[in-house]
């Protein structure tokens, strides 16, 4: 399987583009909108080998010449621009050697797909060259920018763009996607429970050693929530924690473990709830403390969680709002 038929959980957008190539009606230019690292870069390069396989009509065979240049990289009618340097921007050098090539027509005569990878990223200089790329279309050659955020692309690009929607990831397919990479199964499920329908956050959530060591410091949360000590329990496990460069991550996990402790606590199955506890390796005195605290309460400590966690993301001092959470977390002890 390969080529748009491999796209996973994006059938809207799929059936758009089959319906395009086979009417032969694709627009000129596409803009892919949708969260991160849902495929719409992927889907882009489905297209390009689409256009260009040697043997499948319509799709892409995935083993012809043209379609495992283009999977590599390496197929001279397949451009890809993406942002670089510590400002990661699309600067207009790059775009000048773009339009250079414009004036020229596709070296294998069949279709050119440029893909423009977070053009928001675009500066404005560039934006403007690009446009006049946009304007004045070369033959035979497909734009396709790739955006998370399209609101910052310059309007006039946007106008010049057909617009396909890409939606989050249903949390199966996530969960497929990451244990295809590698990944073992409890984790995947894990990590998909907690992307938000991005299969490429997923992943990194399902990164091995940075979630063992990120469900040990959760343990530590929650062994400072519900521990019958005061003090220096909270102290130390918020300085440990604070001090972690994944503290959001850390902070979802921890808000998802509280939840399932109160669907686990109130009797309701959750499908998650074997991976977050196995992956956990909790004393099991933990979980029998965790449910005492009754379904409500634990659902109120998640939403608490998660508030704390918004904090965070808006520049609050990391150890005080850890403190400040387990605080309140205490307070619900039965
Ligand atoms: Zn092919």
């Amino acid at each position: 399987m390969s080529g748009l038929t491999a796209i996973r959980g994006q059938p809207r957008a799929v059936l758009q583009l089959r319906r395009a190539i086979s009417s032969g009606k694709l627009a000129g230019a596409y803009l892919f909108t949708g969260p991160p690292g849902v495929g719409k870069a992927t889907t882009a390069l489905a297209l390009a080998a689409a256009l260009n396989c040697e043997r499948a009509d319509g799709d892409a065979c995935g083993t012809c010449s043209a379609c495992t240049r283009i999977a590599s990289g390496n197929h001279p009618d397949v451009l890809r621009l993406a942002p670089e340097g510590a400002a990661r921007m699309i600067a207009i050098d790059p775009i000048r050697e773009l339009a250079a090539r414009m004036g020229y027509p596709p070296h294998e005569g069949r279709a050119r797909v440029v893909v423009l990878d977070d053009a928001e990223r675009l500066g404005i200089a560039a934006a403007n060259a690009f446009l006049k790329t946009l304007e004045e279309p070369p033959a035979r050659t497909f734009f396709v920018l790739v955006s998370a955020a399209p609101d910052a692309l310059l309007v006039t690009i946007r106008s010049r763009c057909q617009r396909i929607r890409f939606a989050p990831l249903p949390r199966d397919e996530v969960a497929a996607i990451v244990e295809a990479g590698g990944a073992s199964p409890a984790n995947a499920r894990l990590a998909a429970a907690l992307a938000g329908g991005s299969a490429a956050r997923a992943a990194e959530l399902a990164d091995g050693e940075a979630l063992a060591a990120r469900q040990l410091r959760v343990a530590a949360l929650l062994i400072a929530a519900t521990s019958g000590t005061l003090g220096g329990a909270v102290t130390a496990a918020t300085r440990a924690v604070a001090a972690a460069d994944d503290l959001g991550a850390t902070l979802e996990l921890f808000a998802h473990r509280l939840r399932d402790a109160a669907a686990l606590a109130a009797g309701v199955p959750t499908p998650d709830r074997d991976a977050g506890m196995a992956a956990s390796g909790d004393e099991p005195d933990l979980a029998a403390r965790l449910a005492e605290r009754g379904p409500r309460a634990l659902a109120r400590g998640a939403r608490a969680t998660l508030a704390a966690r918004r904090a965070l993301t808006a520049m609050a001092n990391p150890q005080l709002t850890l403190e400040r959470l387990l605080v309140e977390l205490r307070a619900e002890q039965p």
